[in-house]
Formats: C-alpha cells, sequence, structure tokens
C-alpha cells in the first residue's frame, strides 16, 4: 500500500526489516541500547557483533526515551541503523504518544542528515513495550505525513509490519488520513 505526499511517498509492506534494502533501517532499540528480542534482537543477529562494539562504543550512555541514534550497520544491507527508543506503553497518559512521536520524527531527521532517500521502520513499541496497535499507527503515520509535508525528504519511508495484523491497523490508518470517504 502507498501514499503520496508532494515527491516522497509512505509505503507498507509485511515483512522482516532485517531483509530491506533501505538506506537506512530503524531498530526499536531500549534505552541502555543493550540489544533484547523482538526487532532488536533480529537486527543485531542479522547485522553481526560489530553493530553491539560501535553501539557500546559511540553510546555508552545510551539513548532517552523519545530519541534515536545512529550507527552504520554491520552486515545489513543497509548504510545505516537508526536505534529509536519508544514508550512503554503505560495507559496513554503518561506522554506516550509525544514519545512515540519523537522518536518518529528524530529517525526522518537523522535520514535527512545522513543523505539517506530510503528508510524501513517498524512499528516501534508495539511489541514487548506494549503500545496499542491502532493507536501505534496514527502516531506513525500522522507524524510521518507532517514531517514529509515540511521537509519534502526523505523519498521513501517504508513501514515494514512484521504480522498482518499490524499491517491492517496501519493500512486502516493510511486509509483514513489519506482516502477519506
Ligand atoms: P518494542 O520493545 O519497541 O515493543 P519489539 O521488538 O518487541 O519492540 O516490537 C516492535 C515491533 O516490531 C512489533 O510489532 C514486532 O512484531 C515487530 N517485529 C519483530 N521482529 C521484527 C522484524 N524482524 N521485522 C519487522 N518487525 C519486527
Amino acid at each position: 500500500m502507498l501514499a503520496r505526499i508532494g515527491e516522497s511517498r509512505i509505503e507498507l509492506l509485511v515483512g522482516d526489516i532485517t531483509r530491506q534494502a533501505a538506506d537506512a533501517i530503524v531498530n526499536a532499540a531500549n534505552s541502555q541500547l543493550a540489544g533484547g528480542g523482538g526487532v532488536d534482537g533480529a537486527i543485531h543477529h542479522a547485522a553481526g557483533p560489530a553493530l553491539m562494539q560501535e553501539t557500546a562504543r559511540r553510546y555508552p550512555e545510551g539513548c532517552p526515551t523519545g530519541q534515536a541514534v545512529a550507527t552504520t550497520a554491520g552486515r545489513l544491507a543497509a548504510r545505516y541503523v537508526f536505534h529509536a527508543v519508544g514508550p512503554v506503553w503505560k495507559g496513554g497518559r503518561q506522554g506516550e504518544p509525544d514519545l512515540l512521536a519523537n522518536a518518529y520524527r528524530r529517525c526522518l531527521e537523522l535520514a535527512i542528515e545522513h543523505d539517506c532517500a530510503s528508510i524501513a521502520m517498524p512499528a516501534i513499541s508495539t511489541g514487548v513495550y506494549g503500545y496499542p496497535i491502532d493507536l501505534a499507527a496514527q502516531t506513525a503515520l500522522g507524524t510521518t505525513r507532517e514531517f514529509l509535508i515540511a521537509r519534502g525528504r526523505p523519498s521513501i519511508v517504508r513501514f515494514v509490519l512484521f504480522s498482518e495484523g499490524a499491517y491492517g491497523a496501519f493500512a486502516r490508518t493510511i486509509e483514513a488520513m489519506f482516502y477519506p470517504s
């Protein structure tokens, strides 16, 4: 599925983000940048140990929630990994939407700073961190849309969803946002 914003586009697909050929892929990291399960474990496994070595060397203090940091991408096809720290869902009244929006916005800024035409992102916070997928889709897509309207880059923002359910939530949100009936 596809939505166009000026010269840019948002793409949705079901897949494994470690297999994406994009200039940058986004990791859903924890604030210690310590690695873990889910997409984080998959990215570190596919990239190889150099990714953790670089992350620990460059960012020993970790990364605050709502922010993201960049490394190279080890054995992955991408040039960069942006390690974004989304919020843990605590019911929605503890700043979760703003923190999730900030994490996505920072990744899109990093893409511009690193001259990336394409970026692939997962549904940050929707696994172990428990963020409801429909609300996460609204924030992810709303933030991306605003960013692309304001900045006109990157050319391709691809959301790589890991299940049909997550894809459905993102697809319904895109329909409501871009193709209202
Ligand atoms: P968080 O701690 O931010 O919730 P998780 O890794 O637990 O991070 O989950 C974030 C999202 O990434 C979930 O929707 C999960 O299904 C998805 N995911 C897990 N593995 C992959 C993968 N290889 N590619 C893309 N998405 C993935």
